[in-house]
């Protein structure tokens, strides 16, 4: 396998697309550090269905929207397991709103969360890596910080920033054997799109090529992809997984 004794921290990795991630890292053979914000019991229910995979895993909470927590984040796991070798930055929240009437402060929340969370976490994690002369980095972006989508400015905009990021990150790191990828989820099932109103959700449905959202599973073998060891070649990498929306 080509992720055993590697060690993996997932952040949100309680529900959704993260823990579909983390049961995707612990099936190839990684160590798996579930993070979570503030749903202790997902993030336990995804600690026993990696163990159920016959791997470690453990949950670890920290709000990633802060530059402290990160970098204890990074440092609880690097104590309590030796090491850190992928890093899958997939916390993320939404604060939708039209930009005439958004609030600065959903501004605010969401770019803390999803852009400075990743890069919150890159700084710190890339420390470790460096030492290591190993490691892989894999954004949570979406096809949103691609083609942008009505009601979701901040949200649009934290996730083309992550792409940003990604490639920067990917020059920088690549010559220390750190490669740093994005994956571009479209309409996943999970808590984040159940939240949407009716009318957006029927509205996404209509531009997707396959005509059925995605499955948090389907994003995970993506992410999983670019943590692989096998897969040091690849960086700076953008992978839709939209069911052709973006084409
Ligand atoms: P979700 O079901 O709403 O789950 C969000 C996860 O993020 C939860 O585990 C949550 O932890 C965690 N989280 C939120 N704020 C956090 C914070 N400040 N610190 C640490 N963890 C935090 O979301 P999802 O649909 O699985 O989405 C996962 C990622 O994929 C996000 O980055 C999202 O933007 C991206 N994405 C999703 C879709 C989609 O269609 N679903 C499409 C494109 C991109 P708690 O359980 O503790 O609250």
């Amino acid at each position: 396998m080509s992720m055993e004794g590697k060690v993996a921290l997932v952040t949100g990795g309680s529900r959704g697309i993260g823990r579909a991630i983390c049961l995707e890292l612990a099936r190839q053979g990684a160590v798996v550090a579930v993070n979570y914000a503030g749903n202790e019991q997902a993030a336990l229910e995804t600690v026993e269905a990696c163990r159920a995979l016959g791997a470690q895993a453990e949950a670890f909470r920290a709000d990633v929207s802060g530059a402290a927590a990160c970098e204890e984040l990074v440092q609880a796991v690097k104590d309590r397991f030796g090491r850190l070798d992928i890093l899958v930055n997939n916390a993320g929240v939404t604060r939708d709103g039209l930009l005439m009437t958004a609030k600065e402060e959903d501004f605010d929340r969401v770019l803390d969360t999803n852009l400075k969370g990743a890069y919150f976490c890159m700084k710190a994690a890339a420390k470790v890596m460096i030492r290591q002369r190993y490691g892989r980095i894999v954004n949570l972006s979406s096809i949103v910080g691609l083609r942008g989508n009505p009601g979701q400015t901040n949200y649009a905009a934290s996730k083309a920033g992550l792409i940003g990021l990604t490639k920067a990150a990917a020059k920088e790191l690549a010559s220390r054997n750190i490669t740093v990828n994005a994956v571009a989820p479209g309409f996943i099932e999970t808590d984040m799109t159940a939240a949407m109103p009716e009318k957006a959700r029927e509205a996404m449905l209509a531009t997707i090529p396959m005509a059925r959202p995605g499955q948090p599973e389907e994003v995970a073998r993506a992410a999983a992809f670019f943590a692989r060891e096998d897969a040091g070649y690849v960086t700076g990498q953008i992978l839709c997984v939209d069911g052709g929306m973006a084409v």
